[in-house]
Order: structure tokens, then C-alpha cells, then sequence
């Protein structure tokens, strides 16, 4: 049996449509559009491309968008008080400051100060605190997890009491994932093992799951006797194993490989996410739906 592919860019798409058509309707029912404004320090290439996507899906679903780009010599009390200008401006629902940041400037200092209401990256601890208390309590889901639990969901695999087994445990996906799928409530209430350089028997573990979220940074970590026949297998991994050249665009471009040995997974698992093209689209898109939801908040709707 070959797996059903959980496909990211076909789920961002339609998500997509849906902030698209409710931003339309906040602003005829009540004049305003979510405003994301996005820091960039520097001219680090991938953090510029990054910038450049975030602002283009904005743009796209009908946001107010500042581009914000400041010089790598900034001093961090100026950028404190950027952040305190975007803090106090009411048609801000969102503020990102693309990482990583210049070695001079302290990142925690910096996320820190970000208003807990508009911090759609979700990564203030005021927020990883409300991630953790659950339920209602819960304001911004960090982007890629909330990503995760959506494709999840929209595939309409089972998650109540599902085994679910992540692999990796870092503040930006394991451990905010694990915590997500263990809460009370729809598209969760799962049992949750979470596995990492630590563990003893990493394959054992692995083979219990019934939902196998793998986000280790390891190319091929997961072999295909590891995985749970029918299962569901979530690969978040994206590692550089060489280079190509583009067919499209003429120009070389990275190969990128997952955590999950694919070709061999792709025959055992029920379900399975594509690296690329799986988890990776999205991330910008639950950054635009964090954005969306700071702006209901406010408006109370
Ligand atoms: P990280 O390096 O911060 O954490 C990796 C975790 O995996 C660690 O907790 C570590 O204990 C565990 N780990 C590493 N090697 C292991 C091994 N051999 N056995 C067991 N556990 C092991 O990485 P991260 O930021 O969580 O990212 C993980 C992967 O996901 C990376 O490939 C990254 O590029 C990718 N990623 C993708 C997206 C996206 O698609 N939008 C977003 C974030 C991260």
C-alpha cells in the first residue's frame, strides 16, 4: 500500500483562501485589515528571502504590511525602541523580527520585548506559558507546530488517543508540538512520547507510534522498520544533502531531504508528509493566521 501524501502547498493554499475571504469581510464590517510589520537586521541571504516570502503571502491575503530593514550595526536600544514604536501603534497586530540577529544584539532581550499580544511567532515566554496552560488560555501556536497539528488534522487522521512519538524536543518544534498534541481537545488529546539524543531504544519507541512527528535536523534518521504500518508520519526535517540545477529557473538550487528515509516510508505509513513541499509552506501560512487572530482578538470577534 502506497501512503496518502499530506501535502503542505495544496493546504496553504486553501488556507490561504480562507484568511484571504475573512480579511475581506473584517474590513467591510469593521474598516480595519491585520497590519504584520517585519524587522530585518542585516542582508543574512536566507533571512532576506524568508522576509521577502512573509511579505509576499501578506500582501496576498490583504494585510497591511511594513518592511521594516534596518543596518547590522544598529545599537540594541534602538532596536528596543523600534519595537516599543510597533508595540504602541495601533494598526500593528503583529510584529517579527527575522533571527538570527547580529552577535552584538542579546535575541532574547529582543523577542522578549515584543508585546506578548502581538508576538505571532508565539515564541514570548508569556505565550509558550499560555501554549502550555491549553484551551482558551492559548493565544499564538509558534507557526510551525500549529502547522503540524493543522495538516493533521485537515487529513483527517485520528488523533484522540493516538500514540503520538516526536522526535526532538527544541523550544521551536518538538517541545511545543508534544504539548500541543497531549492537551484536551479536538485535533489533540493524544498520548505523547517525546524522544531525543538522550533516548536509549529510538527505534522502539518509534514503532508504537500512530502518529510519528519527526523533527530532528538528521537526514534518514527514521528508517522504514520504524515506522507503524498505516501510521501517520509527519516529516519536518529539511537538511541540504547537495545541489542541482533548477529545470525552471537555469539557476542551482539546494537538494533537500527529510528525517524520514521517504522511498521506503512512503510504502508503509497510511500517511505521509513530502519533503519539500510538506511542512515547509506552512509555517508563513499559520504566521499569517496568528496574524489574522491578534486583529480578532482586539476586535473582540
Ligand atoms: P534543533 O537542532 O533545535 O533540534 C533538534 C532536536 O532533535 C534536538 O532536540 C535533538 O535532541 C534531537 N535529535 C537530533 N539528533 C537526534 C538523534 N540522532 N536522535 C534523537 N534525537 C535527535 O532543530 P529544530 O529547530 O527543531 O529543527 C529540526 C529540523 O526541522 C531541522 O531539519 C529544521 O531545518 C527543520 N525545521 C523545519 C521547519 C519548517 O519546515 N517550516 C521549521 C523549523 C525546523
Amino acid at each position: 500500500m502506497t501512503a496518502t501524501l499530506i501535502k503542505g502547498t495544496e493546504i496553504r493554499e486553501k488556507i490561504l483562501e480562507e484568511i484571504t475571504a475573512e480579511v475581506a469581510d473584517i474590513k467591510e464590517k469593521h474598516g480595519k485589515v491585520p497590519g504584520l510589520v517585519t524587522i530585518l537586521v542585516g542582508e543574512n541571504p536566507a533571512s532576506i528571502s524568508y522576509v521577502t516570502l512573509k511579505i509576499k503571502t501578506a500582501h496576498r491575503v490583504g494585510f497591511k504590511e511594513i518592511q521594516d530593514n534596518q543596518s547590522p550595526d544598529i545599537a540594541e536600544s534602538d532596536l528596543l525602541a523600534l519595537i516599543e514604536k510597533y508595540n504602541n501603534d495601533e494598526s500593528i497586530n503583529g510584529i517579527l523580527v527575522q533571527l538570527p540577529l547580529p552577535k552584538h544584539i542579546d535575541e532574547k532581550k529582543i523577542l522578549n520585548a515584543i508585546d506578548p499580544d502581538k508576538d505571532v511567532d508565539g515564541f514570548h515566554p508569556v505565550n509558550v506559558g499560555r501554549l502550555m496552560i491549553g484551551g482558551n488560555e492559548v493565544k499564538f501556536p509558534p507557526c510551525t507546530p500549529a502547522g503540524i497539528q493543522e495538516m493533521i488534522v485537515r487529513a483527517g487522521v485520528e488523533t484522540k488517543g493516538a500514540e503520538v512519538v516526536v522526535v526532538g524536543r527544541s523550544n521551536i518544534v518538538g517541545k511545543p508540538i508534544a504539548n500541543m498534541m497531549l492537551q484536551k481537545g479536538p485535533g489533540a488529546n493524544a498520548t505523547v512520547t517525546v524522544v531525543h539524543t538522550g533516548t536509549k531504544d529510538l527505534a522502539a519507541h518509534c514503532k508504537r507510534a500512530d502518529i510519528l512527528i519527526v523533527a530532528a535536523g538528521v537526514p534518514g534518521l527514521v528508517k522504514p522498520e520504524w515506522i507503524k504500518p498505516g501510521s501517520c508520519v509527519i516529516d519536518v526535517g529539511v537538511n541540504r544533502v547537495g545541489e542541482k540545477i533548477s529545470e525552471k529557473t537555469g539557476k542551482k538550487i539546494a537538494i533537500l531531504r527529510g528525517d524520514v528515509d521517504f522511498d521506503a516510508a512512503i510504502e508503509i505509513a497510511g500517511f505521509i508528509t513530502p519533503v519539500p513541499g510538506g511542512v515547509g509552506p506552512m509555517t508563513i501560512t499559520m504566521l499569517m493566521q496568528n496574524t489574522l487572530k491578534s486583529l480578532k482578538y482586539k476586535l473582540g470577534i
